[in-house]
């Protein structure tokens, strides 16, 4: 059964549709809020399904897919219009992980931005000390080489059903005609210092006494359909060849405070890469994930095997909130895996795994081990890293760094194919820098600032750290697309992600946890409160834990505060009667769609 607001939704937005081609009306949607929380009552379909941040976005996908096109298909035209409309989370400036599964296997697509021949391990240094983070990141010394459109053109070629052509026809006609800026998109834009002072998108987000765009108001995009244009007729080189390349290289190189030393020699030389998932078994599921250079699976894992081997508790949910329990061991495993990630975890093509094998980090011994470590008290920030296998070289722990921003896609099809794709330009509105490929016209896209997620120190008293800057390198990720399935039939089970820079990890987990253990719904779990901690002091959802909550894990010794943990989880669960039943968080603007 098509869920009401899905059906709702494509009667507002979609002139009937005809043939294969898209024909919007004039999108009068009124977007939901993009703040705060609103609950959602989840999603079934019967065959396929669609999960993304945007109403205009799902709504792209659901067409393509109703059309007959596949998991892939529907993800490109997912993407190329969140590129438009979430202008602040993803887009062809940025970069992306994609699991794929195909019915017998699964796949792990690399689009991760890369750092420029040009750089050194200083990049973010200045008189040896590293810069204050929000200088590094609005400027041009973050920009890395985009990576999601090669990314994706390399999954299509191998999967699409779907003319790649076809799959952009949504993003260049709201391009055209214009789209209602969401609230989230203008409070976004409210919230944002640096963005104004990128002369192009000052004329383009705001007005000219420095209001941002109301909400509603109906934005064309003329820059970036010109380019989506060249760039569906052409592939992906109308992109890393030409005028559009040479604009980006300009935009980085001219940055008026920090230019930096991208070339068209690394944008044109960009490959996106195909990496072997890492596949875990769970209990009775087997969860994949994305490899390093994203942390985000090992560390997911690394928790939720330790919890595995902690005691079992009798109530790890109360009245619909996690318990203070359950949260210490969940904060205890969290402290002891982020040592680990702080230490070892970066770009395999320059650093080793401990032991040769990331695997061992997840090795049930191992985690065994790191399990009894967590006891009735906090370890609070001792936590140190563990000895999961040898390594000639020894690195030193890389400090926390802020992250935020970034976008999840979760889609199910008609025929058993699966995608889970988190794409990002790393914080809200990338580096700031809006390129409009050489066009002269209004508008355009955003470059990420993918690079500040490497560490600004290269070394740490006289060690290196594994993240730190290298040429062609990919700064170590959160990012936790994955998908889930049933170890003893195969069949897939979940797709799920979220944005959130380190906490994309804690969202994550514990929604797997939720569904596996607490049988609730892809919709229930994803929108249960959120506790996170990188080591040090924890965090919970603001207003969203009873006080003997958060006074009980006081008692234990973590130092606790609340705090707003804007998730952007989305989750699509096959049910056991072959059904879907999808989830988009209610701290976002996502929706489902299927049939
Ligand atoms: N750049 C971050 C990463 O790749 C994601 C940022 C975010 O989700 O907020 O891990």
């Amino acid at each position: 059964m098509l869920p009401k607001r899905a059906l709702s939704l494509t009667g507002l937005l979609l002139a009937p549709m005809v043939s294969w081609g898209f024909s919007y009306e004039t999108p009068s949607i009124t977007p939901e809020v993009g703040s705060g929380f609103e609950e959602k009552p989840g999603w079934a379909a019967d065959s396929f399904a669609v999960a993304a941040a945007n109403p205009l976005a799902t709504d792209a996908g659901y067409q393509v897919l109703k059309a007959g096109g596949n998991a892939i298909d529907a993800a490109v035209a997912v993407q190329m219009v969140l590129t438009l409309v979430e202008p602040q989370s993803s887009g062809i400036g940025g970069g992306a992980f994609l699991m794929h599964f195909d019915g017998a296997d699964v796949q792990a697509y690399d689009g991760r931005e890369t750092a420029p021949a040009a750089v050194t391990g200083e990049l973010f240094m200045e008189d040896g000390e590293p810069l204050p983070f929000m200088e590094a990141v609005a400027s041009g010394l973050s920009v890395g080489v985009p990576g999601t459109l090669r990314m994706l053109e390399q999954a299509h070629a191998e999967h699409g059903q779907l003319a790649w052509q076809e799959l952009f026809t949504p993003a260049i006609t709201l391009a055209e005609e214009g789209f209602a800026v969401s609230q989230r998109l203008h409070t976004s834009l409210a919230n944002d210092e640096d963005l104004r002072e990128n002369d192009l998108a000052q004329a383009f987000y705001y007005s000219a006494d420095g209001e941002p765009l109301e909400v509603g108001t109906t934005l064309k995009n003329p820059a970036l359909a010109a380019i989506l244009r060249r760039i569906a007729e052409e592939g992906s080189a109308a992109f890393y060849e030409g005028e559009v390349a040479e604009d980006l290289v300009e935009q980085v190189q001219s940055h008026p405070v920090r230019p930096g030393k991208i070339s068209l020699d690394d944008i044109s030389g960009y490959q996106s890469l195909e990496r072997e998932p890492l596949c875990t078994p769970w209990q009775q599921w087997e969860v994949c994930g994305f490899p390093p250079p994203s942390s985000g699976h090992l560390t997911i894992m690394q928790i939720l095997g330790m919890l595995d081997q902690q005691p079992l508790l009798e109530a790890p949910l109360e009245n619909g909130v996690t318990s203070s329990g359950w949260l210490h061991q969940f904060l205890e495993a969290s402290r002891l895996a982020f040592a680990d990630r702080g230490r070892y975890i970066a770009d395999p093509d320059f650093v080793e795994a401990p032991g040769g094998d990331w695997s061992l980090m997840l090795a049930p011994d191992y985690l065994g081990k790191r399990s009894e470590l967590i006891g009735e008290e906090s370890m609070g920030e001792s936590a140190e890293p563990g000895n999961p296998g040898e390594l000639t070289v020894s690195f030193a722990s890389q400090p926390e760094q802020p992250e935020y921003g970034t976008s999840h896609i979760s889609i199910v099809d008609a025929d058993g194919n699966a995608i889970a794709m988190t794409t990002t330009i790393e914080q809200a509105f990338g580096s700031r820098i809006l390129a409009d490929g050489g066009t002269d016209l209004p508008g355009g896209y955003l470059l990420n600032n993918e690079l500040t997620d490497f560490s600004f120190a290269p070394e740490v008293d006289g060690q290196p750290v594994a993240n730190r800057v290298e040429p062609g390198k990919r700064p170590r990720s959160s990012m936790s697309p994955t998908l889930v399935f049933d170890q003893e039939t195969g069949a897939l089970v979940a797709s799920l992600g979220s944005p959130g820079g380190a906490a994309i990890i804690h969202y994550t987990a514990r929604t797997l946890a939720a569904m596996r253990d607490w049988g609730l719904n892809a919709q229930e779990a994803l929108s249960l409160p959120h506790a996170i901690t990188l080591g040090g002091d924890v965090y919970l959802e603001e207003g969203r834990f009873p006080e003997e909550i958060i006074e009980s894990l006081r008692e234990r010794g973590h130092s606790v505060s609340e705090r707003e943990l804007t998730s952007g989880l989305q989750a699509i669960r096959r049910l056991e009667d072959g059904t879907l039943f999808g989830g988009a968080d209610p701290r976002r603007e996502g929706v489902v769609m299927g049939e």
